[in-house]
């Protein structure tokens, strides 16, 4: 079976692409490495929904997030992933970051948000009472927002199967060879064919770029660690703290998750190992020195997991996004750290390319509603605080993850779906157990064993 198109990488962006491509009458086949979607950078990133106010003027990159930041929005209405619309504030510490501000400010009206003020110290004390002495005035960017990684990337994923894409999970794509009509992939889970191919492969995009004989860049992985605090935090972080920008990068925020936690990081760090998602004891020294400086009172408090996630950074301060007509191959590669955000934006640039080189992209008629998908946010109801679902059916109120609130209703549903978890990492991204103060002390077992007779079923 030949697919008009094969989209390589499911994570946010291959998602996207798959699922926007399978809007039209294109058949599409979504080939994806590991055991579950999501599971690459998409799932461990600092989940800001971006207004691009900060982004370089100009480049696609700056486009993209910004046209992505309303389409997510959207998306997430209709769909159910959880965001808050928090706002951030962008504190400045020493006379030359406060002279920064209104450039910061022309440089946001430039990306075509125009929603920045500067604000008095006064004022950010205000908002942020527990922030840690010094602040001499900020940038107000109420559009800046707080999302579900997770809950994104499986929305994207749930609705591209619905729309008939064809999921190949577990299936590393180690070959390519090139036809004249169509190329074939060489796949750990057997060829797959398809007259176009893009390459969303994140932080292995450079390598299959190769394998269709290409040598425009490589890919630094660059890792990012994060903090993640109790929810006892969570008031003390009413809204997005960052940084002013500098040479060296965004600097260290500080945020509220949508699971009602707080959040210190990222740091910032070239890393070879294309697989070194670890923290390190220089890393977490480092984020304990400069989450000490912004909120003080927050380090008396617990540190209830650390993260990190790779950004596929790329020597090229753009995204690499390329149609070669000649192949039938689009590569979308150096989606560094924005890529959340930007994803939607990214598959309708993407289709719009496939477009002007004649594909036929018109929408079809009757597209499967998007998929309403199980809220994992603070601020909705969650099923165990839902009296008359809970009546309806009592699985939703036999608490199996005891921190985070999780249901063995939940569990099911979540083995049930379209898109089943591989592994109990998955099953925590889908329902967010074992992701509290715990870690999964109490309710590990117990979860695996719904997993097991759940997907086994
Ligand atoms: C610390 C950090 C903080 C960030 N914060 C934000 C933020 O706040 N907001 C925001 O918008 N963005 C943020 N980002 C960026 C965002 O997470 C990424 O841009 C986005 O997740 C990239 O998605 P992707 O689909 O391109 O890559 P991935 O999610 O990595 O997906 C690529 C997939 O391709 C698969 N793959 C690779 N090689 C092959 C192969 N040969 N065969 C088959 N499959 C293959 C991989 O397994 C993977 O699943 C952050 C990133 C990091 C690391």
């Amino acid at each position: 079976m030949i697919s008009d198109v094969v989209v390589v990488g499911a994570g946010i962006v291959g998602c996207a692409i798959a699922r926007a491509l399978a809007g039209t009458q294109l058949s599409v086949t979504l080939v994806e490495a590991r055991n579950d979607v999501g599971d690459g950078t998409s799932k461990a990133n600092t989940a800001l929904l971006h207004t691009g106010f900060d982004a370089t003027p100009g480049t696609l990159e700056s486009r993209l997030v910004a046209r992505g930041y309303d389409m997510l929005g959207e998306y997430a209405e209709q769909t159910g992933i959880p965001v808050e619309r928090t706002g951030a504030m962008l504190v400045a510490w020493t006379e030359e970051e406060s002279d920064a501000l209104p450039v910061l400010m022309v440089k946001a009206e430039r990306n075509g948000y125009h929603r920045c003020g500067i604000v008095r110290t006064e004022e950010i004390y205000r908002r942020v009472p527990d922030l840690g002495p010094g602040a001499l005035a900020g940038l107000d960017v109420p559009g800046e927002s707080i999302i579900c990684t997770w809950t994104t990337n499986l929305a994207l994923a749930t609705d591209a199967v619905a729309r008939g894409v064809r999921l190949l999970r577990g299936a590393r794509v180690t070959g390519v060879v090139t036809g004249t009509g169509h190329s074939t992939l060489r796949t750990t889970r057997g060829d797959v064919q398809g007259r176009w191919v893009i390459n969303a492969a994140g932080l292995g995009a450079d390598h299959l770029d190769a394998a269709f004989g290409h040598d425009r860049f490589t890919v630094t992985p660059r890792r990012g660690e994060l903090l993640v605090f109790d929810k006892f935090t969570r008031p003390m972080v009413p809204l997005i703290v960052l940084a002013v920008p500098s040479s060296r990068g965004k600097g260290v925020l500080l945020s509220p998750t949508i699971y009602g936690n707080v959040m210190v990081g990222p740091t910032s760090e070239n890393v070879e190992d294309r697989t070194a998602t670890g923290t390190s004891e220089h890393g977490f020294e480092f984020l304990l020195s400069k989450g000490r400086a912004l909120m003080p009172a927050l380090f008396d408090e617990e540190i209830t997991s650390t993260y990190a996630g790779l950004r596929a950074a790329i020597d090229h301060d753009d995204y690499l996004i390329d149609l070669d007509l000649a192949q039938r191959y689009v590569l979308v590669g150096g989606i560094r750290s924005t890529g959340l955000t930007a994803g939607m934006a990214i598959a309708e640039y993407v289709t719009g390319l496939l477009a002007e080189a004649g594909v036929d992209v018109t929408e079809r008629a009757e597209l499967p509603a998007p998929p309403r998908m199980p809220n994992l946010g603070e601020a909705g109801m969650r099923p165990y605080q839902d009296g008359e679902r809970i009546a309806d059916d009592p699985e939703y109120g036999r608490i199996v993850c005891f921190c985070e609130r999780v249901s063995a209703g939940e569990i099911r549903d979540a083995c049930n779906s379209p898109i089943p978890p591989a592994d109990l990492d998955g099953l925590r991204r889908r329902t967010r157990v074992m992701n509290g103060r715990c870690q999964g002390f109490y309710c590990g077992a117990h979860a695996q064993v719904l997993l097991q007779s759940g997907t086994d079923r």
